[in-house]
């Protein structure tokens, strides 16, 4: 069991000057219970020290980009080497084309791209080229997904499936919020209906590919293939929000993605434009946007549609990101993950049947989810009728064993190739305890 007086005075310090004492608050603990988030000191391969000395094998992975775990030697070597250089130049630089080469060479959907420095601003982006290049103004989003805190991206589902989508947060206008309309993730049925209603109108249907952002959900069967085919049919572009997804199951985003077993064929759809984000900055800011060329032509200065940034494509992250993609390229790296994933799988799924716990594992290679029910997640009401007690009390006896989870029960768990095998049986092992320690 872990004691942690010095994250509990951080905490308490923190709470003085920076607002929830987080500076994002996925990062507090309100949805597991409340209390001091643990203050880390030092992260090293799978591993976390916090400022009590503690170690924790770390799942969290910074919310997805640490997929090469923590310090990894030759993204810090390449962050080194570009500091000494010049962190940020404000002027073009080679490194911005090798790195806009190697994305393209992993997805062909995009002709050109441009480097941004977070996911919220890649998908922001996206969404005014889209609007500007089909001349209407409307989006269709999935419910549960996640595209950052955009004002657009960040509306709720109205009250009925052909209703116009609710601010998700304060400060945001009802007149933006219906300028959206929400559906449920994989239900072509009610995108259909939505088209039908507001079709003329639509710039552009956004979605996870793959989801990340309510538990790993994939697409069913179909789904993805109705969502272009209705798009296309209907004049509004298919944005891809692979921000999570890119690079995370293979060495590419999920449109070069074989997608076995789950029986979509990535390979044979393709969006319009594709926004970028985590792993692809190897763990410094960063995201990117892009797509097809006649599309991207509406971006300032070839276009009409304004979009900047003082800190965008600056060498450090460029570097970084060059650097870990070149590292994911290693032969094995994601048969590896998936192994990882897959052991974890099936020693907690087997735990939680020991102990008669209802939990159904989604996983996608190297990132799985825990749901706290006995039925399957495939959109966001069923994410959201689990036991998110259950979840709590889980997080708390795994931390307490040196285990660090998102606290969410949405969010995913991913490996790392710094990840051991004797770090999944000691993982293992804990679940074991909590989950004992639950059916109590
Ligand atoms: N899109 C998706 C799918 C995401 O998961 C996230 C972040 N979790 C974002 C966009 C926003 O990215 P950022 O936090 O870098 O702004």
């Amino acid at each position: 069991t872990t004691s942690r007086p010095r994250s509990e005075a951080l905490y308490k310090e923190a709470l003085e000057h920076i607002v929830g004492g987080v500076n994002s608050p996925s990062r507090s603990f309100k949805a597991v219970g409340g209390g001091a988030p643990v203050f880390m000191k030092r992260g090293q391969g799978a591993y976390f020290w916090d400022e009590d000395g503690n170690r924790y094998i770390d799942y969290l992975a910074a919310y997805g980009p640490i997929i090469l775990g923590h310090a990894h030697p030759h993204v810090t070597a390449a962050i080194c080497r570009a500091a000494e250089n010049g962190t940020l130049y404000g002027t073009p630089t080679e490194l911005e084309i090798e790195f806009a080469r190697m994305l393209k060479a992993s997805t062909p959907s995009l002709d050109k791209v441009r480097f941004v420095n977070s996911g919220t601003e890649a998908v922001m982006t996206t969404i005014r080229v889209a609007r500007a290049y089909t001349g209407r103004n409307k989006i269709v989003k999935f419910a549960g997904c996640y595209h950052g805190h955009s004002d657009l991206v960040l509306v709720a589902a109205g009250s009925g499936p052909s209703t116009l989508g609710i601010p998700d947060s304060a400060g945001i206008p009802t007149s933006i919020a219906h300028e959206v309309i929400t559906v449920p993730y994989n239900d072509l049925a009610a995108l259909d209906e939505a088209l039908a209603r507001w079709g003329n109108d639509v710039a552009a249907v956004m979605v996870e590919p793959i989801v990340g952002n309510f538990g790993m959900v994939m697409p069913k069967p179909g789904f993805l293939e109705g969502l272009c085919a209705a798009a296309r049919r209907n004049g509004s572009l298919v944005i891809y929000d692979e921000v999570i997804t890119a690079f995370r199951f293979h060495y590419g985003t999920t449109q070069t993605f074989d997608g076995l077993p789950s029986g979509t064929d990535f390979a044979a759809i393709e969006p319009d434009l594709t926004a970028l984000g985590k792993i692809i900055g190897g763990g410094l800011p960063i995201g990117a946007y892009g797509g097809r060329k006649d599309i991207m032509a509406q971006v300032a200065p070839l276009g009409p549609a304004y979009q900047a940034g003082t800190m965008a494509g600056n060498p450090a992250s460029i570097s970084a990101g060059i650097a870990c993609l070149q590292a994911l390229q290693e032969p094995g790296t994601y048969a590896r993950l998936d192994q990882l994933g897959a052991a974890l799988e099936a020693g907690m799924s087997e735990a939680a049947r020991k102990h008669g716990i209802a939990l159904t594992i989604n996983r996608i290679r190297g990132a799985l989810s825990t749901h706290f029910c006995d039925h399957p997640v495939t959109n966001y009401d069923e994410a959201q009728d689990t036991d998110g007690e259950q979840f709590a009390q889980f997080f708390r006896l795994m931390l307490e064993q040196g285990i660090n989870l998102a606290p969410s029960k949405y969010e995913a768990w991913f490996m790392t190739t710094a990840h051991t095998d004797d770090d999944i049986a000691f993982t293992l092992q804990a679940a074991e305890r909590a989950f004992s320690q639950m059916a109590r």
